[in-house]
């Protein structure tokens, strides 16, 4: 089967089209984005140019991406969008789009969960089968979940304020290294000094599995006042960044008993988190290439575990929400 997926929650067009085999194999054949770049102006994402984006865009990156996948539209067998959490204009415009395909075509429709999307992006590295951690680390979230079983998300952390993401991009910006801030900061931070700024681990010490960023932008802030370099500011802040998520994950877990974690969202194509993660000792599996931020294919890919798990599809009726858990709340006593 193949399916079809699009995001659109916030300022990247994403439609990419998967496959699912009879075996449960998945396996991207297309995977286009379109990132707006009309937001750069005022440092931030506009959410009524957003929608209007969307809106121009869609269908020339829908038509990208079957081009890619060399596929006619009637080759869908189904189609998922993301449904929340997400900008409501934007979302809506990806999730009527697909809605309108899946009808025309006469094919089941999956409104999807964006974090479940970053989730199962890691997919097609490795067969994601319950029990698993997954950590979420992107522009928006930073998210510790137990999977006990598939479909079941138990959260069991958070950040307490910043993502970790955000923390990236503000601390980019102020050090004037530009924006999208992760990537920047990687590549500075590989010219600077790490312990040439004191950036102090957050939260250590605590019981729980939560995370915080401000406490690393605030010492980001005044290094900066006091003349820092960009480069020595990205390397200490990268370096204390990837120690708080890597300790708390695998504190979280050794608690919750888990040999394998799954580490989804923009921040997880970061190279240094990524090296860290290897000499844990645990079986992480992290999403391949072009499928950490926010894309089409890693939706399609959450369509087809529901697929794969015999899920019910969903209904035209399906609307967008801007706050949208995950986490399945446990069940009263
Ligand atoms: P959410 O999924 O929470 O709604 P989002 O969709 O905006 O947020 P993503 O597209 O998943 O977020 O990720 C974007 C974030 O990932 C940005 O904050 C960006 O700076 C960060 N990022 C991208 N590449 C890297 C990298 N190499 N290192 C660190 N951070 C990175
Ligand atoms: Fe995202």
């Amino acid at each position: 089967t193949f399916i079809l997926g699009i995001d659109t929650s916030c300022d990247d067009t994403g439609v990419g089209v998967v496959e699912l085999a009879a075996n449960g194999q998945v396996h991207v054949r297309a995977n286009r984005v379109w990132s707006q770049t009309v937001h750069a102006q005022y440092g931030g994402v506009m959410p009524e140019l957003a929608s209007r984006e969307h809106v121009e865009r869609i269908d020339s990156v829908m038509g990208q991406a079957l081009a890619e996948a060399g596929l006619n539209v009637t080759d869908l067998g189904a189609v998922a969008a993301t449904s929340g959490p997400g900008l409501v204009g934007a979302l809506l415009v990806g999730l009527m789009y697909g809605k309108g395909v899946a009808q025309a075509l006469d094919v089941p429709f999956y409104a999807a969960h964006h974090l479940e999307g970053h989730i199962f992006a890691a997919a097609t590295e490795a067969e994601l089968r319950a029990p698993y951690l997954a950590l979420v680390v992107s522009g928006g979230h930073t998210h510790l979940f137990d999977v006990p079983q598939d479909g079941e998300y138990v959260l069991v952390g958070a950040t307490r304020d910043d993502a970790a993401g955000e923390a990236f991009d503000k601390i980019a910006r102020l050090a004037g290294l530009g924006y999208p801030g992760g990537p920047a900061i990687s590549e500075a931070a590989l010219l600077g000094n790490p312990d040439a700024v004191a950036f102090k681990e957050p939260l250590q010490g605590q019981k729980g599995f939560d995370f915080s960023f401000s406490g690393l932008k605030t010492a980001a802030l005044l290094a900066h006042k006091a003349g820092a370099r960009p480069e020595d500011l990205a390397a200490g802040f990268e370096r204390a960044a990837v120690r708080t998520l890597v300790r708390t994950t695998v504190r979280a877990a050794q608690a919750c008993g888990r040999q394998t974690v799954v580490v989804s969202g923009g921040v997880a194509a970061n190279r240094a988190l990524r090296e860290a993660f290897a000499q844990t000792g645990l079986r992480v599996v992290f999403p391949g290439k072009g499928l950490n931020t926010d894309n089409g294919a890693m939706i399609a890919l959450a369509g087809a575990a529901a697929i794969a798990a015999g899920r019910p599809p969903g209904t035209l009726g399906e609307s967008a929400t801007a706050y949208a858990p995950l986490a399945t709340p446990p069940a009263p006593p």
